[in-house]
């Protein structure tokens, strides 16, 4: 048995998915008469009370062609240092929009509407234009910690209180959601523009969607078809998208629930010196002395789980919908006897 935790971007379509992909009704998307395309488009733009959203390949597409539609060259954006933006996506930002970055250090990757306020850049034209912030929900990197919405509405307010644009990287924004009951409308309201993966925990076997107003999806559509981003009978993976939020938003808790159970075994370990807090279905933490996340992942590879390294004795693992009920008993034997296995 292989338990496959490097991520939740590795779930394969279920059966039920593949019948809704099979059964799609299909049409040239570029000239938008996809009908499926368009129903996904709709349906999430209606679930985040938003105008209009726009299916795009994938979510570094969809957050890079939101940073080129808020920004013009020579501005800057303000995000935590360990944003997906920043550091997972080949230094887009300069390469696609010509524009900065101003790190800040949040805790556990989020920050504050003052952490934010300090960093906004006075007028002089030796600056860069401070002019979109972008947050992410839940923080990848942060071990996927959760933003509440209160913690989010003040930068909100100081984004509008000095004309800068809002952006929400959320991936796994509907981790976040089923932990904290708190609505897609809601967080809809509080941002410019939104991106949702549909390929991590929701399932699909590939695509994103930007959400935003009607003139900033279509500014969006122009972007995506420049960087290669034009699908034609896309319907076909569309249709795993709509599946995926029709069917696979509640049970993320389950996936939740799993990374906390991981979690707490890991806080009992010898071999663990500390676990950043388990609050959605990621889970990082470091080794204890000399023991490297390379030799740890081996030994755990022999006994069948797959996790990858965030650092030299940093470790992930991250749940998601083809994990068992029995592969999840076996992370956990294999978790509480790592030591004496290695
Ligand atoms: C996965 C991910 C993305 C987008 O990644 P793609 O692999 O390009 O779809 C963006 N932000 C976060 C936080 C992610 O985890």
């Amino acid at each position: 048995m292989i338990v496959n935790l490097i991520s939740d971007t590795v779930t394969k379509p279920s059966a039920a998915m593949l019948e809704a992909m099979f059964s799609a009704e299909v049409g040239d998307d570029v000239f938008r008469q996809d009908p499926t395309v368009n129903r996904l488009e709709a349906y999430t733009a209606e679930l985040f009370g938003k105008e209009a959203a726009l299916y795009c390949p994938s979510g570094t597409m969809t957050n890079q062609i939101a940073i080129k539609c808020h920004t013009q060259p020579l501005d800057q954006i303000i995000c935590d240092q360990s944003s997906h933006v920043y550091q997972y996506e080949t230094g887009g930002p300069a390469f696609h929009s010509g524009v900065s970055m101003k790190l800040l250090k949040g805790t556990h990757g989020k920050i504050t509407a003052s952490q934010v306020e300090e960093a906004i850049e006075a007028d002089y034209d030796w600056l860069p234009v401070s002019r979109l912030v972008v947050i992410e929900n839940t923080c990848n990197k942060g071990g996927g910690s959760i933003y509440r919405l209160p913690e989010v509405l003040p930068i909100r307010t100081l984004c509008q209180e000095r004309g800068l644009a809002l952006h929400l990287d959320g991936a796994r924004l509907f981790n976040a959601l089923v932990e904290t009951q708190e609505t897609t409308k809601a967080w809809g309201a509080a941002f410019d523009s939104i991106s949702i993966c549909l390929s991590k925990g929701l399932g699909a076997p590939v695509g994103s969607l930007l959400i935003g107003d009607v003139d900033f999806i279509k500014k969006a559509r122009r972007v995506r078809k420049v960087m290669g981003g034009g699908m034609r009978q896309a319907g076909y993976i569309a249709a795993a998208g709509l599946y995926a939020l029709q069917n696979n938003v509640e049970r993320l808790s389950i996936d939740n629930q799993r990374a906390r159970q991981a979690g707490a075994v890991l806080q009992q370990q010898s071999y663990v010196s500390a676990v950043r807090p388990v609050q959605s279905n990621i889970v990082i933490f470091d080794l204890a002395g000399k023991l490297s996340a390379a030799d740890f992942l081996a030994t755990m590879e022999e006994q069948g789980i797959l996790a990858v390294a965030f650092g030299p004795q940093t470790v992930r693992l991250t749940f998601h919908l083809d994990i068992s009920s029995e592969m999840m008993e076996r992370v956990i034997e294999v978790l509480s006897n790592y030591e004496t296995a290695g």
